[in-house]
């Protein structure tokens, strides 16, 4: 069976190797000159599998208010007459009761720990080499309130068999020494012991090389996509800038710009791109060893290799991808309050990119109206975590195998009223 796979991001690229070792013809389209070039190229790393609480909470919702107008919000609402966002932030608003974040939340985490089995699979199958880092992610909180609500989190998931660790102030120090020069107020932390790390950029290309070779996969590149074509209740075909081409399935990965190419064709998913920031910094000598995440100031810090990677801030603001300086650089000041002694002469490498995010936080995986159209898109934040497990869940849509987990609330059927 031939299959063109729309896009080649992380989503695309995993699927592309998932259903290449299963027999399928695979060809992977994207428009530019290499896998991973747009939201998964410098990504904060974090393959955080136990972090599964969605921005759509009680817990973001009171906070709002605290956030309006200001530059350096963790998450940033720009008013705009965008009728696609004022949709998704009704959606996103009416997601954050108790309830509802609840079920989001133990549906992302199924997926997360599915994910973390299947990643395990594909990085020993595959032996591609991308900076992995497998010490856990630690993560440390300023004010007790932050402290208190992660706790109640955390035993929330340790019912749905996430395991993760309450420290205290001294044993967050005993686990990451860097965080001794801190200029920072720690009162606690919690090690999320199975979480791991990883360059998604170099995971993407060296993993699209493997498929190339072992499995014949094909990647064409420097390809834009332009529209989908269906008849009845199939699609036939896809236009491109060179010209068409035909497969007997299609999977859409295209990220934050899914979502318009398929209203095109009458499917309504509501993705909405949520702008991101991070800079990249070669480690010193005081530089962390361990993943973390600032869950005060929600930016996170990942080791890969030689260098860090700091990570944050959510900007509702369309498809822009242009970096705001005034956005980047509330990450650059908390990071030098968190590691002053890193070395902070150096050029910082600046990077802005769009999470394709859906209103409750879990993706859109899996079938849709048109038989052999599938979906892998909208994982938000959680993209580069939930990767391996949903190439594995789409690849088993595709063959009519029973998924690896319950696919409730991960599916388009959830929108479907
Ligand atoms: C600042 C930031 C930090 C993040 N940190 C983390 C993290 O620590 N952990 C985590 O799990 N996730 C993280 N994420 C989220 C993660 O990066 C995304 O969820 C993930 O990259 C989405 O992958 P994708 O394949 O869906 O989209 P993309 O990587 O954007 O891939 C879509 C592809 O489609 C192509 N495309 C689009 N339109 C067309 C067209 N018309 N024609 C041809 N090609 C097209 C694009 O070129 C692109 O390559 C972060 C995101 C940001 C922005």
């Amino acid at each position: 069976m031939k299959v063109l796979i729309l896009g080649s991001g992380l989503l695309g690229v995993t699927t592309a190797y998932e259903l290449g070792k299963r027999g399928f013809d695979v060809t992977v389209i994207d428009r530019n000159e290499e896998s991973a070039r747009e939201t998964s190229y410098a990504n904060g790393g974090q393959l955080s599998y136990s972090h599964a609480e969605p921005w759509a909470s009680p817990a973001v919702l009171s906070k709002l208010p605290k956030w309006i107008g200001r530059y350096d919000a963790p998450l940033q609402f720009k008013l705009r007459a965008d009728w696609q966002m004022i949709k998704w932030g009704l959606r996103f608003f009416g997601n954050c009761t108790t309830k509802k974040a609840s079920m989001n939340c133990v549906n992302m985490l199924r997926l997360g720990l599915y994910s973390r089995k299947k990643m395990q699979e594909m990085r020993e199958e595959s032996g591609v080499q991308f900076d992995f880092g497998s010490k856990g992610i630690l993560h440390i909180y300023s004010k007790d309130e932050d402290f208190a609500h992660a706790k109640t989190q955390l035993e929330f998931q340790a019912k749905f068999g996430c395991v993760q660790k309450i420290l205290t102030k001294d044993e967050v120090y005993a686990l990451e020494p860097a965080l001794k020069h801190s200029e920072r107020v720690i009162v606690g932390g919690i090690h999320a012991v199975e979480d791991e790390t990883g360059d998604p950029f170099l995971f993407c290309n060296a993993l699209a090389e493997v498929a190339t070779k072992r499995y014949g996969v094909k990647f064409m590149y420097g390809v834009t996509i332009e529209e989908i074509n269906v008849k009845g209740k199939r699609v036939v075909s896809v236009t491109t800038d060179k010209g068409d081409m035909v497969a007997d399935g299609y999977v859409m990965a295209m990220g934050s710009y899914s979502a318009a190419m398929l209203r095109d064709i009458n499917i309504s998913v509501p993705i909405y791109p949520m702008k991101g920031y991070s800079i990249t910094i070669n480690a010193n000598e005081h530089c962390p060893n361990i993943s973390m995440t600032d869950g005060t100031h929600k930016i996170v810090y990942s080791r890969l290799g030689d260098r860090i990677r700091i990570a944050g801030t959510a900007e509702f603001a369309g498809y822009s991808q242009a970096l705001n300086e005034k956005r980047i650089e509330p990450i650059i000041r908390a990071a030098k309050k968190l590691l002053p002694k890193a070395d902070w002469n150096q050029e910082i490498k600046r990077w802005a990119c769009l999470r394709p995010s859906t209103p409750d936080g879990p993706p859109i995986m899996g079938n849709t109206p048109y038989s052999n159209l599938f979906l892998n898109t909208g994982h938000g934040t959680l993209g580069w975590t939930q990767a391996a497990g949903s190439a594995a869940i789409v690849a088993d849509a595709m063959e009519g195998k029973i998924p690896g987990i319950l696919l409730q609330g991960l599916t388009l059927e959830r929108y479907v009223k």
